[in-house]
């Protein structure tokens, strides 16, 4: 039985990352500060006597005897993480330092949550991890984008100063039940307004594209990379390469929902990237031939069963 960290555990990606982790069998600590996340969706979990759940803010140092950990903590939706960028910032990068500092002294391996972001607006499609990315550093995305690739430099360099054992996955739009009603990210959005039959918002003119992964399709390659041989400590990029524009999008989760609501277009918010696929060749080589199986029309299924259930 492993000794399991996971930062973020109470967010939507970090709930289904500890039921997996427990049902393996290991012994699971969630810390959370319950910024984006939720009690509710881990709540399920507090019978199961290897699951403990922490209140605890990662900017602040955390102490415990584990092997391993996973640092999901950080919000994810643009609506939130740039509710307050100076915040987001320090999570991703004080987060970083403090989750490293702990394993370097219980000598744990951890793996990062990095994000596609890395890449910025790409010029390169679809981006592989050799790409650097074309990132503002002074827009208000940049709270998130430079944070987690500062966030990499800080694992990269604790691994080569200081030994400790990385990993670092680079996640792209994944969705799935336990996101948010009220998460902002286009998939909730689209689903919420589509339910409640108000006007879906199409940012934009809904031309531009995102590649989107299945909450258990990232979870098995998540899962899979802190498995992988020592040697390999990533990037990698952790994707569905099946890419669409915003309006497919929205006209998918239409007729999903048999819903009346009608498209409505909105300006298209700063810096937002106008296409994004995964190169997923590199995941698939060294994570045993890892590749999605949740195609879109099967994930947004699952995923509308479970946003009737909040209305
Ligand atoms: P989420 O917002 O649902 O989860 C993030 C969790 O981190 C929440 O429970 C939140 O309360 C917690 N958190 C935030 N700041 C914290 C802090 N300072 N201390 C402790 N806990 C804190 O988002 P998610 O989609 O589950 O994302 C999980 C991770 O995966 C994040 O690191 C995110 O950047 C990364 N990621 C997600 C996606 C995606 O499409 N879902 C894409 C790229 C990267
Ligand atoms: N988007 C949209 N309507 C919404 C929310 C988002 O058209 O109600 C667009 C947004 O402009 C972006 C895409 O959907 O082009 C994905 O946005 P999201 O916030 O989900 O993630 P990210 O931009 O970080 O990939």
């Amino acid at each position: 039985m492993k000794r399991i960290l996971v930062t973020g555990g109470a967010g939507f990606v970090g709930s289904h990352l500890c039921e997996r982790l427990l049902n393996e069998g290991n012994d699971v600590i969630c810390l959370d500060n319950y910024f984006t996340g939720s009690k509710e969706n881990v709540v399920h979990l507090l019978d199961n006597p290897y699951f403990e759940l922490v209140r605890h803010d990662i900017t602040e140092p955390f102490f415990a005897e584990v092997d391993e950990i996973y640092n999901m903590a950080c919000p994810a939706s643009p609506v939130h993480y740039q509710y307050n960028p100076i915040k987001t910032i320090k999570t991703s990068v004080m987060g970083a330092i403090n989750t490293l500092g702990l394993a370097k002294r219980v000598k744990a391996k951890i793996l990062q949550a990095s994000t596609s972001e890395v890449y910025g607006d790409p010029t390169v499609h679809p981006q592989p991890e050799s790409y650097w990315g074309n990132v503002n550093p002074i827009g208000v995305r940049s709270c998130y984008d430079e944070g987690k690739r500062c966030a990499e430099t800080l694992f990269m360099d604790y691994h080569s100063q200081n030994d400790v054992a990385i990993k670092i996955i680079r996640i792209f739009n994944t969705y799935g039940p336990r996101m948010n009603p009220n998460d902002g990210r286009v998939v909730s959005n689209f689903i919420m307004q589509a339910l409640r039959g108000e006007d879906i918002t199409i940012f934009g003119d809904g031309t531009q594209t995102r590649s989107f992964q299945y909450v258990d399709d990232l979870v098995e390659g998540t899962i899979r990379m802190m498995q992988s041989t020592p040697d390999f400590l990533g990037p990698v990029n952790l994707g569905n390469p099946n890419e669409f524009t915003m309006l497919e999008l929205a006209e998918a989760v239409i007729r999903l929902t048999n819903s009346k609501s009608k498209l409505i277009f909105m300006p298209l918010p700063q810096d937002d990237p106008k296409q994004r696929q995964p190169d997923i060749s590199l995941a698939k080589e060294k994570l045993d031939g890892w590749k999605p199986q949740i195609e879109l029309e099967e994930g947004l299924t699952k995923t509308i069963s479970y946003f009737e259930t909040k209305l």
